[in-house]
C-alpha cells in the first residue's frame, strides 16, 4: 500500500472515530434532556396535586364552616366539631373544656373517646399539670409527644394514654371561650397539616358557640319576659281581693263562650223540627249575686271585717260552681258567676244554691265574732230565646239577671229571681232585638203579663213588690 493510501486510511479512520464521539455524545444529551424534562413534569404533576389537595380542603373546611355555624344549640355545636375531627384527623379522643363565667374554671363540656362519652369534670384555670388549663392561660395552640409510660402527666380519668396531643383555645375577637384538644395513641401524628385543619375547626366552633351562649341567653330573656308578660296578664284579669277574676277576664273570654252555644244552637235548629223544643247543655247562665246590707258590715265592724266576707263570699260561691265556670267581682259587693255548658233548666236550682250556701251558714269575722248574712240573686240564660239566638246580646243577658237582682232587692232581699222567655212564646209575635230588650228592661212586669217573659222566683216573699214599677 502507498504511503499516500496508508494516510488515506488513517485520516478515514479518525474521521470514523469522530464521528462515532459525536453520535455518543448526541445520545447523552438527548437522553440527559429527556430526564431533564421528565423531572420538571413530575415537580409540575406534584405541584398540581398538592396544590388540588389543599384546594379541596379550603373547599371542604369552608363547607364544614358553614355547617359548624349554622347550629344555635351549643351541644349541635360540638357535635359537629367531634364528626369533622373525625372525618379530618386521627383522633382517639376529642374533648371541648369551657371557660366559667368567672373565668376561674374550665368544665370539661364534651369528650368522646372511640366513639364512647367522657363524663365531665372541672379544672382550675391553674391547674399545674393541666394541659387544657394551659392553652387556655396561654392562649396559644400546644402541641405535645410524649413517651409511653411517661410520668407526671394529668390524664382524664378514665381514658387512655395517649402519644400525640394537640390543644387549641376557642377565640372569638378578645375572648376565649374555651381549649379544643385531639389526642392520638400514635406517635407524631400532629404535623402543620393537622394543626392547621384543627385550627380552622377551633375558630369555626369558636364562632358557633359564641352564637350559641348569644342564642341561649336570648331565649332565656325572652322567657323571662313572656312570664312577666303572663304574670301582667294574670294581674290585669284578677281581683287583688279575693283572687276571683274581674269584668275584664269577661271581656277577653266570653265571646268565644258566646260562639259555642249560637253554634249549638244553631246545629240542633237545622237539625231538628223547627216547632220542636230544643234545649242542650251549652248554655250560658249568668248569676248576679249581691250581699244583703253590706254597707252595715262595714259601718260596724270595720272595712277590714267587710274584706273578710268578701273573700269567704268567695270560698263560697267556689263550692257552689265548677271551675271552668267564671267567678268573677264584678263590684264592690257583688259577684257574676257564668256557668258555662250549663242547661238553662237547673239554672234555679243553682240560684238557690247560691243564696242557700250564704245564708245558712255565718261568716267568721275575729276570733268569737261570726255573723249572719244573706245575699240576693238575679239570674238570665244566653241566648235568650234558643229558637233566635242571635236576637239577644249576651250584654243584655247580663242586665236582665241585674233586673231580676233588682227585684229581689225590692221584695225584701235573700231571695232568687230569673228572667227567662216565656214557656209558649210565639216568636212570630216578638217585636225587634232592641224593641224586645227596651220592654224587658222597662216594665218587666208587663212584659211578663203578655207572655214575652217569665219571671221565676224562689223563696220570694211578695212578687208584687218584687214587679212594681
Ligand atoms: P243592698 O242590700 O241594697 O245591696 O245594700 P248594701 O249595703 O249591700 O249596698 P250598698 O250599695 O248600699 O253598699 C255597698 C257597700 O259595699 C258600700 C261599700 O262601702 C262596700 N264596699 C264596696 N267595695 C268594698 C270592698 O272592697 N271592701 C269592703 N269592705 N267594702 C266594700
Ligand atoms: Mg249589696
Ligand atoms: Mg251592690
Amino acid at each position: 500500500m502507498s504511503a499516500k493510501a496508508k494516510e488515506n486510511r488513517r485520516l478515514q479512520e479518525a474521521q470514523n472515530r469522530a464521528t462515532a464521539m459525536q453520535v455518543k455524545h448526541d445520545n447523552e444529551r438527548h437522553r440527559a434532556d429527556a430526564e431533564y424534562h421528565r423531572q420538571i413534569a413530575k415537580t409540575e404533576a406534584a405541584r398540581a396535586a398538592s396544590l388540588q389537595e389543599s384546594s379541596n380542603t379550603l373547599e371542604t373546611l369552608g363547607l364544614i364552616g358553614r355547617e359548624i355555624t349554622a347550629n344555635l344549640k351549643e351541644e349541635e355545636v360540638f357535635k359537629a366539631l367531634h364528626r369533622h375531627v373525625d372525618e379530618l384527623l386521627d383522633a382517639t379522643s376529642f374533648g371541648i373544656s369551657l371557660i366559667s363565667p368567672d373565668g376561674e374554671t374550665l368544665q370539661f363540656v364534651f369528650g368522646i373517646e372511640n366513639g364512647k362519652p367522657i363524663s365531665s369534670f372541672a379544672t382550675a384555670i391553674d391547674h399545674p399539670i393541666s394541659s387544657f388549663a394551659r392553652c387556655a392561660r396561654e392562649r396559644q395552640e400546644i402541641v405535645l409527644e410524649r413517651e409511653p409510660g411517661a410520668t407526671g402527666r394529668f390524664i382524664i380519668p378514665g381514658t387512655m394514654e395517649t402519644l400525640s396531643l394537640l390543644y387549641t383555645p376557642l377565640i372569638v375577637g378578645e375572648r376565649l371561650l374555651g381549649v379544643m384538644s385531639i389526642q392520638s395513641t400514635r406517635a407524631h401524628v400532629y404535623g402543620e397539616r393537622e394543626r392547621s385543619i384543627l385550627r380552622t375547626l377551633a375558630a369555626y366552633g369558636a364562632i358557633a358557640l359564641d352564637n350559641a351562649s348569644a342564642y341561649k341567653q336570648l331565649e332565656a330573656t325572652v322567657h323571662a319576659l313572656r312570664e312577666t308578660q303572663n304574670q301582667l296578664e294574670e294581674v290585669s284579669i284578677t281581683d287583688p281581693l279575693t283572687g276571683l277574676r274581674n269584668r275584664r277576664f269577661l271581656l277577653q273570654n266570653i265571646e268565644a263562650d258566646v260562639a259555642r252555644a249560637i253554634r249549638a244552637y244553631e246545629n240542633q235548629l237545622e237539625a231538628e223540627h223547627a216547632n220542636s223544643h230544643i234545649n242542650n247543655d251549652e248554655d250560658l247562665v249568668f248569676f248576679m249575686v249581691d250581699l244583703d246590707h253590706f254597707k252595715s258590715v262595714n259601718d260596724t265592724y270595720g272595712h277590714a271585717c267587710g274584706d273578710m266576707v268578701l273573700i269567704q263570699m268567695r270560698d263560697r260561691l267556689q263550692s257552689v260552681f265548677r271551675e271552668s265556670d267564671y267567678l268573677i267581682r264584678w263590684g264592690g259587693e257583688e259577684f257574676l258567676v257564668v256557668a258555662r255548658s250549663c242547661n238553662r233548666k237547673d239554672a234555679g236550682i243553682v240560684a238557690e244554691r247560691i243564696r242557700q250556701v250564704v245564708a245558712s251558714c255565718s261568716f267568721k269575722l275575729l276570733d268569737d265574732l261570726e255573723i249572719s248574712r244573706t245575699c240576693s240573686v238575679g239570674y238570665a240564660s244566653f241566648p235568650f230565646i234558643p229558637k233566635q239566638p242571635h236576637l239577644i246580646t249576651w250584654a243584655q243577658v247580663i242586665n236582665f239577671a241585674d233586673q231580676g237582682l233588682y227585684m229581689v232587692k225590692k221584695s225584701g232581699r235573700n231571695a232568687c229571681i230569673g228572667v227567662a222567655q216565656a214557656p209558649h212564646v210565639q216568636l212570630e209575635l216578638l217585636p225587634q232585638s232592641d224593641d224586645f230588650y227596651n220592654r224587658i228592661m222597662r216594665h218587666p212586669q208587663q212584659a211578663a203579663q203578655s207572655g214575652l217573659i217569665q219571671i221565676i222566683t224562689h223563696n220570694v216573699r211578695d212578687l208584687n213588690d218584687a214587679i212594681s214599677n
